[in-house]
């Protein structure tokens, strides 16, 4: 490893409605904290982190994109995905609209990426579970939807960043393993 800091490069974009928490969790990844009140205006639009894989002696760094506000006019571009190598699609577990919504940024994602992306279903939010109300989207039903369209699934929290890295290397786990198959 002398002299290498990483090993592999992979971009990875964040998409999904507005207020799932997009960049609540490129945050939490990247600075390990919360803001209870962000300033929507100012969404964190790029965040870098090395992960390493310690079963494959690797470490990769991330560069992540966030949609920075730009999802309420889907205008998400191209540019924006080219080159992405992993892709997590978010919902807030409170919010039933926002799951039903991720259809349509996967659609999104599979009319412009790359067909080999590695897409992430992440339900954030989890810990306003404790209070059972809250919850409109059962962990069974997106794990069944994950499963139909292929996606990874967590559910995590922003908020306690509870498996918000495991969301990230997961899907890098998976990058690495598409790599090794030559795929
Ligand atoms: P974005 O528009 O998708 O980037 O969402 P933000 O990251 O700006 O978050 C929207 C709101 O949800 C903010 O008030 C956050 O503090 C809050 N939030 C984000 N993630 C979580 C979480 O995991 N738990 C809770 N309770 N609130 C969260």
């Amino acid at each position: 490893m002398s002299g290498v800091n990483w090993h592999y490069v992979f971009k990875f974009i964040i998409t999904g409605d507005a207020a799932v928490g997009k960049s609540s969790l490129l945050v939490r990844l990247t600075d390990q904290r919360f803001l209870a009140n962000p300033d929507p205006t100012l969404g964190v639009e790029f965040g870098s982190k090395l992960i390493s894989i310690p079963e494959e002696n690797k470490v990769v760094k991330l560069q992540c994109w966030d949609t920075a506000g730009t999802e309420s006019f889907r205008s998400i571009t191209r540019s924006y995905y080219r080159g992405a190598a992993g892709c997590l699609l978010v919902y807030d577990v409170t919010s039933r609209k926002s799951f039903l919504n991720t259809r349509t940024w996967l659609a999104d994602v599979r009319e412009h990426a790359d067909p080999h992306l590695t897409c992430i279903l992440v339900g954030n939010k989890v810990d306003l579970c404790d209070e059972s109300t809250k919850r409109q989207v059962s962990t069974e039903e997106a794990e069944i939807f994950a499963k139909e369209e292929g996606l990874l699934f967590v559910e995590s929290s922003a908020k306690s960043g509870q498996n918000v890295e495991k969301a990230f290397e997961d899907a890098v786990r998976d990058i690495l393993d598409k790599i090794h198959r030559g795929v």
